[in-house]
């Protein structure tokens, strides 16, 4: 079995490192200018610009039995060539209706879910316009290429309105609604292609600057009506995307008529770092269901097995001596040090939520000493 992923970041390391003991060969397709750290020595390195021909690239990649990537940020007519050869896991379409915020957010709303109430804008009168219907304090957030908080504009006031550059403006945009929410939460789907799904327990997660610092899962006094809530909402969009691999959805846990109310802040089409504790946590990671799924196995178990904890290293290189005791494993890219770059992870496992918040706190405290 020969999979090819398109990208060559930590994603694209974990699965692989995840499916080598089934025996699963890789490839990666790349362009020039990537880093390939991530995957020195895990597979063969194919430049896109080398093979403008679909069957050319095809044969390049080592003739792989199905495709996958490992970010949105990929060219989607180039995938839908190559769907001739081999299949291509998640369909690109769903790749393009998720990695556009405007035409991600009225497909979840034609799903019957909730997103935070929002208008698609322009230029600066049209930004006022929303922000007339939506209220403050609202956020602009880019439609394409913004991620971990870049590309995104807090606005509180008409004066914060009034300071957007015009550049800004004339983006292609969503003005979005500031959600009350009590917590952030997110689950981890997969779906094979005979149609099989299976969740992880929802994951809480804490995001610093717009990135993501810590989850903790089973997410803290999970309750089975959320669980529940949350699954029947990635059912709905697994089955209407006809959906195969790991689908992450980000949700916003709000409090409707006292009781918890999911609302979808964004959706990943792959895995997904709020996804990283069942490294530790569950039999089956994300990353190895993920293979499962775009190879046509049967699915691994999901449940998890302990209290477990991740905490991000952004920006910081860490060896083994960063773990706080012997139920921490370390993670860590192979990536350059730049400032605020995801440089590994540490997962963690607790024997109670008590357990889990000290680890975590102390685990952050050798970590950021500065805070
Ligand atoms: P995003 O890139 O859309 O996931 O946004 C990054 C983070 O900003 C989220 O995880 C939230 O913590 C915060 N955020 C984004 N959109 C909203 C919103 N509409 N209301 C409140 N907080 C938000």
């Amino acid at each position: 079995m020969k999979v090819a992923v398109v990208g060559s970041g930590q994603l694209a390391r974990m699965m692989a490192l995840s499916a080598w003991p089934m025996g699963i060969q890789f490839s990666y397709l790349v362009q020039q200018g990537d880093s390939l750290d991530p995957i020195t020595s895990l597979g063969d390195v194919i430049y896109d610009e080398e093979y403008p021909e679909a069957e050319a690239l095809y044969k390049a990649l080592g003739e792989p039995d199905v495709i996958t990537v490992e970010k949105e940020a990929v060219d989607t007519d180039r995938l839908k060539a190559l769907q001739a050869f081999c299949p291509v896991y998640p369909d690109p379409k769903m790749l393009e209706t998720c990695r556009h915020r405007g035409l991600e957010k009225s497909w979840v709303n034609e799903q019957g879910v909730d997103v935070a109430p929002y208008r698609r804008t322009g230029n600066r009168q049209e930004i006022l316009a929303a922000l007339d219907a939506i209220g403050y304090p609202a956020i602009l957030k880019t439609c394409t290429g913004g991620y971990d908080g870049y590309g995104q504009w807090r606005i509180k006031s008409a004066e914060d309105a009034a300071a957007l550059d015009e550049e800004v403006c004339n983006l292609d945009c969503v003005l979005e609604g500031f959600v009350n929410f009590k917590r952030e939460v997110s689950m981890i789907a997969v779906r094979n292609a005979e149609g099989e799904s299976c969740f992880y327990p929802l994951t809480e997660n804490l995001h610093r600057d717009g990135t993501l610092l810590t989850s903790k899962a089973p997410a803290p006094n999970l309750t089975p009506e959320l669980q529940q809530q949350a699954e029947e909402i990635a059912n709905k969009l697994l089955a209407a995307s006809n959906y195969v691999g790991i689908l992450a959805i980000e949700f916003f846990v709000t409090d409707l008529d006292g009781k918890e109310h999911l609302v979808v802040n964004e959706m990943a089409p792959r895995v997904h770092n709020s996804g990283h504790w069942t490294q530790l946590g569950c039999i089956s990671s994300q990353f190895n269901n993920h293979i499962r799924a775009i190879t046509g196995l049967p699915l691994g178990n999901t449940q998890a097995m302990k209290i477990t904890g991740m905490v991000n290293l952004l920006g910081v290189e860490m060896d083994n001596s960063v773990l706080v005791n012997s139920d921490q494993q370390l993670h860590s890219y192979g990536k350059s040090l730049r400032p605020g770059r995801k440089m590994g992870h540490i997962n963690l496992v607790a024997d109670s939520y008590q357990d889990l918040d000290a680890q975590i706190n102390a685990t952050l405290e050798k970590v950021y000493p500065e805070g």
